[in-house]
């Protein structure tokens, strides 16, 4: 059932504005979906003959918004990291837990010991909870392989998560995330394998190449190697900079034309004017100042700015075990002094600008048909209702999940 009327809608948030971060509300609202498309959106009683008789779904008195986009995530790991973050409620750092032996390196352990089977079995319960609280586009990326062939089995495991539900996957090869454990004492010989062997062997499996740039991963002149490396082989940039502090990875992700700069959260108002000029997204991460007990981060500030401000889940075993975007909506909008409305904005169109795409995040003719519908008369419940389950149904490309 591609083809369908959804008519009677309580509100509708369409996202079509001309000004970015606008959501454009209709009352009384239908929508006309063919082939999966969007294809007519008005009033209720204007519904043209052609989609009178479509199947239809009556949305009386609720409120349906666009397709949750989730932009940055690590949805596909192997292994339990709850022990650490019952450390790090005890008062370990970060870089405590890293040096331990822990953090990423015990993901990397787990994924690698993982068979492919394992991984995706346990990677695609966390990707159905996702689909099921209305993300109908998700970015996963590699990270917990760190060498060629426990990265491609990453890959082969976001393909048939991807193949088995109807969720769109964005791929992102992030082999530099840490540096590889057998390299500890050879960085260098790391970042050849990365731009090496490691990127030959992803080219054209991946929408995109992300290095971390921070203290604990990797420096600015690597990140540059790196990311020249992925522009040389077509590959679009998006970079995890400013996170546990302020290394200059926001302004790099700006100066090479980056389509996101993901964290920031130490990002310089400096920093913020070159990200707003080049038309960097900044995909800001509220669950991991959670779980991190960190200042949670200050969207007012990116908006005001005039920066395109994207709010994602940030999903991984380690720093935000979360997996659904209403919760971050509610928390962007709680905590990071965002609107409920550009929380929205930026859990939807946000997104899909954060992972360049044109198609979706808009509930317009010719987009995707990936709409939610709310157990909610308003979006705003969204903001005002963080535990509680408001999706009542989703639909991705025009048929119901
Ligand atoms: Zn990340």
């Amino acid at each position: 059932m591609s083809n369908l009327l959804i008519t009677n809608i309580g509100q509708l948030v369409t996202n079509d504005s001309a000004r970015e971060g606008l959501l454009g509300i209709v009352e009384g609202a239908a929508v006309g979906v063919r082939e999966g498309m969007i294809s007519w959106v008005g009033a209720s009683d204007a519904v043209p003959e052609e989609f009178r008789s479509l199947p239809a779904i009556d949305a009386r008195e609720i409120a349906v918004v666009p397709g949750f986009v989730d932009a940055h995530t690590h949805a596909v790991f192997a292994g339990d990291r709850s022990h650490e973050h019952a450390m790090r409620l005890s008062g370990a750092s970060y870089a405590d837990i890293q040096a331990a032996g822990d953090g990423i390196y015990s993901t990397v352990r787990d994924t690698r010991a993982a068979s492919l089977i394992e991984l995706i079995l346990g990677s695609r319960t966390r990707v159905a909870r996702m689909l099921e609280s209305g993300t109908t586009t998700v970015e996963i990326k590699t990270g917990y392989g760190l060498d060629t062939a426990n990265e491609l089995k990453m890959l082969d495991a976001i393909d048939a998560v991807d193949s088995s539900l109807p969720i769109d996957i964005v791929r992102t090869f992030l082999g530099a995330h840490v540096v590889g454990p057998e390299f500890n004492a050879n960085r260098t010989g790391y970042v050849d394998l990365v731009v090496g062997e490691m990127l030959d062997a992803v080219s054209g499996r991946v929408d995109f190449v992300d290095v971390f740039c921070d203290a604990v991963a990797f420096t600015i002149d690597e990140t540059e190697r790196i990311t020249a490396a992925a522009s040389a082989a077509g590959i679009a940039v998006r970079l995890h900079a400013d996170q546990l502090s302020r290394t200059g990875g926001g302004a790099l992700a700006a100066k090479i034309g980056a389509v996101a700069a993901d964290h920031l959260d130490h990002a310089s108002d400096e920093d913020l004017s070159y990200i707003a000029a080049a038309g960097t997204v900044a995909v800001l991460l509220p669950g991991v100042s959670l779980m991190m007990r960190e200042p949670a981060p200050d969207g007012r500030r990116f908006i005001d700015a005039g920066v395109t401000v994207a709010i994602a889940t940030d999903c991984n075993p380690g720093t935000s075990y979360v997996e659904t975007m209403p919760f971050i909506i509610a928390l962007a909008a709680t905590t990071s002094g965002m609107t409920p409305a550009e929380a929205l904005w930026s859990a939807t169109a946000g997104g899909a600008a954060a992972l360049g795409l044109s198609d979706r995040g808009i509930i317009a003719p010719g987009k995707l048909a990936d709409l939610v519908m709310l157990d909610a008369p308003s979006y705003e419940h969204l903001a005002y209702r963080p535990d509680g389950d408001l999706v009542r149904r989703v639909i991705k490309r025009g048929v119901p999940v």
